[in-house]
Parts: structure tokens; sequence; C-alpha cells
């Protein structure tokens, strides 16, 4: 029995992908081992962050980096530190930063939601939030226009969650920011390479650990040395109800050491997805086919679209059925308005695809009965 079922909650099978609201990652056996053993022993946590940094810069680039649990806290813990640099009386100011320089530049597409808003972590840390053009056209005479004595910083959002079109690309941003000697933040939280960013020349690259690391609850800064000694100094002011435990960066310094040996497993993906598409092939009213990610990324999704006069239930009714079940299966559903579900087979655990299979049948089989 799982540890979750233990506790009487239900089994959730996740083919929706890397959910906060699911548990974000599910990590492999040295990551876990790694976490465990670090749980259940000490070490000096100072000599443990600068090490945590080492390995950081090491697979990013970048000269230095900083443990956190999460982009979130990421994000309100390099805002705090271009706010207060390295002193400490400001450090523990922090977030009041009334009187220092501590507006952040973002723009308005950007300033989005991820499960909470862009805007409250930066508030988080001290910062006062600009917004500079309109959520769907930004130029940038906004940014440049939007600079004053004040500014802390300019921030940008890489992230599927932001407004595509219409914004300044990161060059732009970064050119600008560069011409002020502004230091320039990008929030890659759900990003697959840790090392794009650093090497564009951003001056702080914020990611999450427990998204495309695969790693545990967890998140890093990484960036210039002045800056992560500055970040990892914060853990004495604003970062402290937000800190990283030992087996939290334990567990994040393993999954960034796997990182770079972890094989693209397309083929497994799509066999896998086949043999799902192959299970529903018969079911009424269902259309499975492999499609690969829109962003181009290796990820090769079974797509089910779904003919509700035939199916004898809407995508939305199906997707309710799933999630309401037990065990609860979580599918992708960014169109199910237009009848459109999909599989991920990135989180799925072995042979949950024959369980998801099965459990559409049985419910499609009930409708299309009554
Ligand atoms: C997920 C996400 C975050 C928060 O990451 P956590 O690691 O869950 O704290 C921040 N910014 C963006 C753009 C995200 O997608």
């Amino acid at each position: 029995m799982s540890v979750f079922e233990s506790f009487g909650l239900r089994k959730v099978i996740n083919a929706s992908g890397k959910m906060t609201a699911l548990g974000a990652s599910a990590v492999s056996d040295e990551v876990a081992e790694a976490i465990k053993q670090a749980s259940q022993d000490y070490v000096d946590i100072d000599e443990m962050m600068k090490y945590a940094g080492q390995v950081i810069a090491e697979y990013t680039g970048a000269e230095d980096g900083c443990p956190t649990c999460g982009a979130a806290a990421g994000i309100a813990i390099t805002v705090a530190s271009v706010i207060t640099g390295n002193n400490l009386t400001l450090i523990e100011r922090m977030p009041d930063s009334e009187g220092l320089k501590n507006e952040i530049i973002i723009q308005k597409g950007q300033q989005v939601h991820f499960g909470a808003t862009i805007g409250q972590m930066i508030r988080v840390g001290g910062g006062k939030v600009v917004e500079v053009g309109s959520a769907n056209k930004v130029e940038a005479d906004h940014i440049e226009e939007a600079i004053t004595d004040k500014t802390a910083a300019l921030f940008y959002v890489k992230s599927h969650h932001a407004v595509q079109k219409g914004m300044q690309p990161i060059k732009t941003m970064m050119e600008i920011a560069k011409n002020h000697n502004i230091p320039f933040i990008i929030d890659a939280a759900a990003e697959e390479d840790f090392q794009k960013y650093i090497k564009m020349g951003a001056d702080i690259v914020i990611y999450s650990g427990g998204k495309a690391l695969e790693g545990p609850t967890s998140g890093f800064i990484c960036g210039k040395k002045e800056w992560m000694e500055v970040c990892r100094k914060q853990y004495k002011g604003i970062g402290r109800p937000m800190k990283i435990g030992k087996e939290g960066v334990a567990g994040l310094i393993t999954a960034l050491k796997q990182y770079p040996f972890k094989e693209d497993n397309a083929e497994e993906q799509i066999e896998r997805m086949t043999k799902l598409c192959q299970a529903l092939e018969e079911v009424k009213g269902l259309k499975c086919t492999i499609k690969q990610d829109e962003a181009g990324r290796a990820i090769y999704r079974a797509q089910i679209e779904v003919d509700a006069d035939l199916a004898g239930a809407t995508a939305e009714q199906l997707l309710h059925r799933l999630e309401t079940g037990n065990p609860a299966i979580y599918l992708r559903h960014h169109y199910v308005n237009i009848g459109i579900l999909a599989v991920d087979p990135r989180p799925l655990l072995k042979g949950q695809e024959e369980i998801i299979a099965s459990t559409i049948k049985s419910i499609l089989k009930e409708e299309q009965l009554t």
C-alpha cells in the first residue's frame, strides 16, 4: 500500500503533467535515496548551501547558485536580493522596502498566474511591481520609459502561461537592462534548458526543481556570484519562512547531477501511447492519435477526441468522471472545450496507461447504456 493510500487518500494517476496540484514530480530511486539519507542525518547547512551553489553552477554554467524551496520562493528571494544587496540590516527589513530602489519592471502579458501570481511573489520579496504596456502589446519604449532611479530590476517570465505574442523578446529587454546597468532576471521555472538563459547573458535565472528537473519540491536560482551570495543570505531574512531543508537540497543536488544523463525516451512514450490508442480503438465516439508537443519538445501525447453524440458523454463529462473516480485519473484538458483530452506519458507510472484505457471504456459503456 502506498503512503497516500495508508492515509486514506485516493490513488492518483497523473497523465496531466508536472502539476503542483498533483504533487509535481515523482523522483527517481537515486533522488529518493538521497532524500532519505539526508533526512536521517546532520550537516553544516551553510557548508551544504555553498556546495549546492557550486553544483548549480556546474550544471547551469552560471557563476554560482542558491537552492530554494521552489521557483516561487526563488522570485521572492531574488527580488529581495536586488533591493537589499549585501546589507544585513536591509535584509532583515524586507519586505518593507520603502525609500529603497524597489521597482521591478515586468511586461504586462507576463504578469500571470501560475498557481499564484507572479506579482505577489515579487511583492513578498519587497518589490513594487511596475507593469508596462498592455496585456497583448508591449513596445521597447514602454520598458525604456518605465525605468526610473527607483528601478531595481527588469523581470522576464519565460513560460507557456505568459502571452506569447506582442511581448518584447528576452534579447531586447536584456539590452535595455544592460544599457541602464540594471540587473536582468528571468523566471524560467518550467523550462528544460538549464543553461540557455545564463548563456544569453541574464544576471539571474530562476528554476523549479520539481518540474523539468523532476527533483523534489524545490527550486534554485543561478547567476552572478555577488547576487547568489546575497540570495543565500536572504535565509537570515525573507527566506526563512520559505527555507529548504537538508533533505530538499540533497534531493535537488542529486536530481541536477542525474539530469544530463537522462535519456530521451521518445520511443517508449510512442509505444505506450500507441498501446493506449489501440485499446481505445473500438470505443464508439473516440478518436485517439499520437501528437508531439506543440512547443516541439520530445513529448508524445495521446490525443483523444470525443464525439459526444456517439460516445454518450462530452469530453467534460468524461474528464469529470475520471477525476472524481478512485483511482482519480487526471488528463490534460487545455482543449476540453472543443472535445479534446490528452494523456501525457511522462508522469505515468508503469502500466497506468492500461488502467486509463479500461477506465475510459467502462465509463463510456455505462453512459452509452443509460
Ligand atoms: C511553476 C511556476 C512557478 C512556481 O514554481 P514552484 O517551483 O512551484 O514554486 C513560478 N513561475 C512560473 C512561470 C511557473 O510556471
